[in-house]
């Protein structure tokens, strides 16, 4: 534990958190990963728990506890090892979730946010297209509005949870010729009529239902209209650096979980009569990627607490995702390395974990487009202040 960012009472949390995945998630994994559907009853059972309120204010029936507590739920799912059903837990929680209660109004976060905390709703954000999702302004969707509702027509595309949820936080032009100034956001019940949804096949998250979803003239009650009309975009934005740090946060805790059963694989394991921990040649490797992964873990705390103070870490939440998921698909390729072809196997855990790791320098803002932030924070001088300021 460390003291400077976790306290008794963060650790308690932690070790009740890994009794109940233990019992309740990790029975099922194997089934679920391979099935592609996540059984329903487990979404309730996590509302019970209130691990979806856990930074979400209590009037709603949220818990109203500090960031760590996240961190620590995102820690303990990525070292149940799937990748699948990490993302489709924190993409309700982190993705759909925070927007309903940061642009929600009284009525919405009591149709939404409280069912989604209990565990009675599942959640999911549409914002890439088909025709592009690095170019968030260069969406096609639109809502035009007509009398009490919104048309909505477009489509979207590998929407995590988009299959399964009850409902979706759509970004859409209200106003397309103003570009990004011209987007707002909705939700839209997924059994709306004109609402369709497929499901599409992945190399990884295998657990996680991930959907390509059509509008087709889909009328969205004016009341669902989230926040003010035409500041989508700097909502969406405001979003992604909580967004990229969660993905960061993954990303170190992936890597320590392979460490960690690479580790007690190495020991176990002889060639030529010695334990792999003797080879100087591994010990080495397994040094260098033991300190990149602890230098990303410091640096994401660091981060997560200025967070916690309210800071606009955006700058730091890029580079906490561009590094810490680079550092995570480093240490699992040499993790399965260390495991021969036991690391190929889909018995042993370094099989998914290499598929699902893969994802981390894509989704929620590619690798290219986090360095082309950094560079325009760094080398341009330009200021990334909160868009909602
Ligand atoms: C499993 C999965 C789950 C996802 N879940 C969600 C979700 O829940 N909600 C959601 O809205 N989206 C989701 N996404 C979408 C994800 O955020 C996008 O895939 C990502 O932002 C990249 O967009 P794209 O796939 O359209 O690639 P493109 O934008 O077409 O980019 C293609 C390539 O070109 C590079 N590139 C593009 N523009 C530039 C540039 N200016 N300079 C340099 N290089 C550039 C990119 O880095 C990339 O390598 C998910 C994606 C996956 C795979």
């Amino acid at each position: 534990m460390n003291g400077m960012y976790f306290t008794e009472e963060h650790q308690l949390f932690r070790e009740s958190l890994k009794d109940f995945l233990k019992k309740e998630v990790v029975p099922h994994i194997d089934k679920w990963e391979e099935t592609g559907e996540i059984h329903r009853s487990i979404w309730k059972k996590f509302g019970d728990m209130h691990y979806f309120g856990l930074g979400y204010p209590e009037t709603y029936g949220g818990m109203g506890l500090d960031f760590f507590y996240s961190v620590i739920l995102l820690e303990e799912l990525q070292k149940i090892n799937s990748g699948g059903f990490a993302a489709a837990i924190w993409a309700h929680v982190y993705l759909a979730m925070t927007h309903v209660n940061k642009e929600g109004n009284d009525d919405i976060k009591e149709r939404y946010l409280a069912p989604s905390i209990s565990g009675d709703k599942i959640g999911c954000l549409c914002v890439t297209e088909p025709f592009g999702g690095s170019d968030v302004a260069g969406m096609r969707s639109t809502a035009v509005k007509k009398g009490d509702v919104y048309i909505l027509n477009g489509s979207k595309t590998f929407i995590t949870n988009g299959y399964y949820c009850d409902y979706m936080v759509v970004a859409a032009k209200t106003n397309p010729e103003l570009g990004n100034k011209g987007i707002s956001i909705f939700i839209v019940d997924k059994e709306t009529p004109g609402v369709s949804a497929t499901k599409l096949d992945k190399l990884g998250w295998r657990a996680s239902d991930t959907a390509e979803i059509a509008f087709d003239n889909v009328e969205v009650p004016v009341k669902n209209l989230m926040g003010e009309e035409g500041k989508g975009f700097p909502y969406i934005m405001q979003h992604f650096a909580v967004e990229r740090l969660l993905m960061g946060i993954n990303a170190h805790a992936r890597a320590e979980y392979a460490l960690e059963y690479a580790l007690g694989y190495m020991e176990e394991r002889k060639t030529f009569g010695n334990k792999l921990t003797d080879y100087q040649a591994l010990r080495h490797k397994f040094a260098d990627l033991y300190a990149e992964m602890e230098m990303c873990r410091e640096y994401n705390y660091s981060v997560a607490y200025r967070l916690n103070k309210g800071e606009y870490v955006v700058k730091e939440a890029t580079v906490s995702k561009l590094n810490s998921t680079k550092m995570a698909d480093e240490v699992i390729y040499h993790c399965l390395q260390f495991l021969g072809g036991y690391g190929y196997m889909e018995e042993y855990p370094m099989a998914r974990l290499f598929r699902d790791s893969r994802l981390g320098p894509i989704g929620g803002g590619t690798s290219e487009i986090l360095r082309e932030i950094i560079a325009k924070i760094v080398i341009d001088k330009k200021e990334y202040k909160s868009p909602l300021d």
